[in-house]
């Protein structure tokens, strides 16, 4: 068992072992990263070209009835700063990101109970309305079969649901007891069966996980083959239980963004803010390691310091309109250009 022959395996379409992969993860040399860099982008080219698909952000609440341990916005942090955007403030937002050239919504929040099935429905109904060319993503959390199920029927396409991390117990520690990694998965599958595009994904480096743990992500990527995929570095917010926790590393984060590419290939795959908030070129290092999503924030400017999942959050002073300008160069200097597209998964 060695490197160059995971590298080897992942570069044929080869699922490697667990052992390997972790074993990867642990050790693998500049070189060795180079040469999967080198292997990512060329397959996520083959499959994109040198485009970026664009992803409108829209931060709808900052309440959260959960608590998990990493999230500043969890509920038991009193010094949050909660608001929520109603329908007309959300679709006010959609009308900015349409005319910047956004085809695809991502309506995020914490698990605000304000939006019931029927006002999250009529949302997504009305937006379904007025741009029925473009994609409506959801990420709000876990939900339950029926409430999907309308969402998905009122116009929704796609859903955001990181299972966070593959193994149990690692799962078990950085959530509390009302949360299982069992529901977290069969939330996805559950997705998946109603006929979302669905988006797994986990935090890279947060507390106790195991290079062990990682390839567990990595293998359960490859055998549940979300139509997405969101990874990106935990990283501490003062004001939760792991306030003073190492965040993630932009290496290893790079690294997996290379292999999830290679064992994936048709997966969308972002280059996370979180790896923008850790790293002044994060964003442009992700796309050459193999992403081929941006998500720039079209949240109101106002509320944009109070979506604080964690510290030193980026582009939270911006309007919409300087993010995409700003993304767009960005992406022009490593060779990539943004394109107007609803980026739909598609099976290579
Ligand atoms: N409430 C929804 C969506 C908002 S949270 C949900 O939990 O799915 C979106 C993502 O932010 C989470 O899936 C988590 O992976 C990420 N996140 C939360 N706190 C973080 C932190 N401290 N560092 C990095 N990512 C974090
Ligand atoms: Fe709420 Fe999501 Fe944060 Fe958990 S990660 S506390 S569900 S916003």
């Amino acid at each position: 068992m060695d490197n160059f022959n995971t590298i080897k395996k992942l570069k044929n379409g080869t699922v490697p072992e667990k052992q390997e992969l972790a074993l990867l993860l642990r050790t693998i040399t500049s070189e060795q990263t180079e040469d999967l860099r080198h292997a990512a982008q060329e397959k996520a080219q083959s499959v994109f070209g040198n485009k970026v698909y664009i992803r409108g952000l829209i931060e709808i609440s900052s309440y959260c009835k959960k608590d998990c341990l990493y999230c500043g916005l969890r509920r038991s942090n009193k010094n949050a700063v909660r608001y929520r955007l109603d329908k007309a403030q959300i679709l006010s937002c959609c009308e900015t990101g349409y005319r910047l050239g956004f085809r695809t919504f991502v309506l995020q929040g914490g698990e605000d109970p304000y939006y019931t099935d029927d006002i999250m429905c009529g949302i997504v109904s009305e937006i379904r309305r007025h741009y029925p060319d473009c994609a409506i993503t959801l990420s709000l959390g876990e939900r339950g079969y029926e409430s999907f199920k309308r969402l998905y029927e009122a116009g929704a396409d796609r859903y955001l649901l990181r299972h966070e991390t593959a193994n149990a117990e690692h799962y078990s520690r950085l959530h509390p007891k009302s949360m299982t990694l069992r529901t977290r998965i069969e939330s996805l599958y559950t997705l998946k069966e109603i006929g979302f595009q669905t988006g797994a994904g986990f935090m890279v480096g947060s507390p106790w996980q195991t290079y062990e743990n990682l390839a567990e992500d990595l293998l359960f990527i490859s055998e549940l083959k979300p139509q997405m995929c969101g990874i990106g570095p935990f990283i501490p917010h003062k004001d939760t239980p792991f306030g003073n926790k190492p965040a993630g590393t932009l290496e290893t984060t790079l690294v997996l963004l290379s292999v999830i590419r290679l064992l994936h290939p048709p997966v969308l795959l972002p280059s996370t803010t979180a790896l923008g908030t850790i790293h002044p070129k994060g964003r442009e290092l992700g796309i050459l390691h193999g992403a081929n999503v941006v998500m720039p924030n079209l949240s109101p400017a106002e509320h944009r310091k109070d979506y604080s999942l964690y510290d030193n959050k980026i582009c939270t002073g911006e309007e919409a309109a300087e993010c995409i300008r700003c993304l767009s160069l960005r992406m022009k200097n490593i060779g990539y250009e943004i394109v107007t597209d609803r980026g739909d998964f598609k099976q290579t």
